[in-house]
C-alpha cells in the first residue's frame, strides 16, 4: 500500500494540498485495501486515517494496516477532520468532485470552514491508471474465469431460451465459481437487439438465424474484467457475417498496432479506419477502448478523444463493433495489459465466429 500512497503525496505536494479526503469506494480501497462501506480517508503529508463507524473499525483495523482508524460518524467524523487539519497545520484540503454528494460537500465545508476545500478533478483516482503486478494478477484471473463462463455458455446456446435465461445463468456459473458479482450487468443481445450497444437483456426467444452478443465481466479482490463475443445461432444473414469480419478485421489491426508510447486516438484510428472504408463508419458509434481495474471503466481511453499516451501497466479493453438498427450487432472485445514490449491479452477464447 506505500507505494500508493507515496503517489498520492506526491501529487499532493505537486498540487500545494495538505490535506485529502477520499470517500469514493474504489479509491478508498486502493488507498487503504478497505473493503466496506461508509468511510473516509483523511490522508495528511505523514499520517493517514480511516475514519468510519462501529459496525466497521474491527475490519478497518484488520484490513489497512499504517491507518490510524478513527470511530466517529457524522458531524463527529466531520469535527475529527478538522481538528486533525488544524493541528497539522493543514490548509488547503482535497475533495472528490467528480463523486461526492452535495449534502455531504455542504456539511463538510461548513465543518471545515474556514479551511479550503479544492476540487481534485479527477487527480486522486489517477495514479489508478497504471497498474501493479498484483493488481493486474487480480484482472488476469478475472478475465480468465470469463472464458471458463464463455465455453459453459456455449452449451446452454440453443433455440428457445431467452436472453435472460442465457445472462442468468452465466452469471450464476460466474459467481458459483469465484466471481465476487458482476463486473456490470450481463448484456446478452440477440437478433435486432444486438444493435444496441448496452442492450438489456429481454424474454425474447432465441430462434435460428440470428447473432447473439455477450459482453460480461467478472470481479476478483474487486478487480473487473471485461470480454465480449458474437456467436451465431444457425447460419446467420449474409450481410451480418460480412460485418463480423469486418468488426474482426479492425480488432486485429488495432491489436497488431497497440503497444506503449502510442496515443488512445491513434489506437482507435486503427480499428476506425478499417470500418470506415468498408462503408460502415457510421455504424461504429462509441470508442474503441477503456481502462479496467477497481472500476469497469476508468482511464485511459481509446478513442478519437484518448490523448493519453499508452504505457507499461496499462490495462485497457480493445473492442470495435457495427451495429445495423433492425438488423443486429456485432462487437468483439479483448482485455490487454501494456508491457515493456507489446501487450499481453487477457481474453483467449476464439475469435472466429462459432455457429451453434
Ligand atoms: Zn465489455
Ligand atoms: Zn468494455
Amino acid at each position: 500500500m506505500t507505494s500508493k500512497l507515496d503517489k498520492l503525496r506526491h501529487l499532493m505536494m505537486e498540487n500545494s494540498v495538505d490535506a485529502v479526503i477520499v470517500a469514493e469506494d474504489r479509491n478508498r480501497r486502493y488507498y487503504s485495501g478497505y473493503t466496506g462501506t461508509d468511510a473516509y480517508l483523511l490522508i495528511l503529508a505523514d499520517k493517514s486515517y480511516l475514519i468510519t463507524d462501529f459496525r466497521y473499525v474491527e475490519q478497518a483495523k484488520a484490513q489497512c494496516p499504517g491507518y490510524e482508524v478513527v470511530e466517529a460518524y457524522g458531524k463527529k467524523a466531520y469535527e475529527f477532520i478538522k481538528q486533525t487539519c488544524d493541528k497539522a497545520g493543514a490548509k488547503r484540503v482535497w475533495f472528490e468532485d467528480d463523486t461526492l454528494t452535495v449534502k455531504e460537500y455542504s456539511e463538510i465545508k461548513a465543518s471545515l470552514d474556514p479551511l479550503e476545500l479544492v476540487p481534485d478533478t479527477g487527480r486522486i483516482a489517477k495514479p489508478r491508471i497504471l497498474k501493479t503486478d498484483d493488481e493486474v494478477n487480480n484482472i488476469r484471473k478475472a478475465a480468465q474465469l470469463a472464458d471458463k463462463g464463455f465455453s459453459h455458455i456455449l452449451n446452454f446456446i440453443r433455440p428457445g431460451v431467452t436472453e435472460r435465461d442465457i445472462a442468468l445463468e452465466l452469471e450464476f456459473f460466474l459467481r458459483k465459481n469465484g466471481s465476487e458479482g458482476l463486473a456490470f450487468p450481463i448484456i446478452a443481445a440477440s437478433g435486432p437487439n444486438g444493435a444496441l450497444p448496452h442492450a438489456e437483456p429481454t424474454d425474447d426467444k432465441l430462434a435460428y438465424g440470428i447473432l447473439l452478443t455477450l459482453d460480461f465481466g467478472c470481479v476478483i479482490n474487486g478487480y473487473c474484467s471485461d470480454m465480449t463475443r458474437t456467436v451465431a445461432l444457425g447460419e446467420p444473414p449474409e450481410k451480418l457475417k460480412v460485418i463480423y469480419n469486418i468488426v474482426l478485421e479492425a480488432q486485429e489491426k488495432a491489436l497488431a498496432f497497440i503497444k506503449a508510447g502510442i496515443s488512445g486516438i491513434e489506437a482507435d484510428k486503427q480499428a476506425r479506419e478499417h470500418i470506415i472504408a468498408h462503408g460502415y463508419g457510421d455504424y461504429f458509434g462509441h470508442g474503441l477502448g477503456h481502462g479496467v481495474g477497481l472500476h469497469i471503466h476508468e482511464a485511459p481511453r481509446l478513442s478519437p478523444i484518448g490523448e493519453t499516451i499508452l504505457e507499461p501497466g496499462m490495462v485497457v479493453s480493445v473492442e470495435p463493433g457495427i451495429y445495423l438498427p433492425g438488423l443486429g450487432g456485432v462487437r468483439i472485445e479483448d482485455l490487454v495489459v501494456i508491457t515493456e514490449d507489446g501487450y499481453d491479452n487477457l481474453v483467449s477464447s476464439r475469435k472466429d465466429l462459432i455457429i451453434l
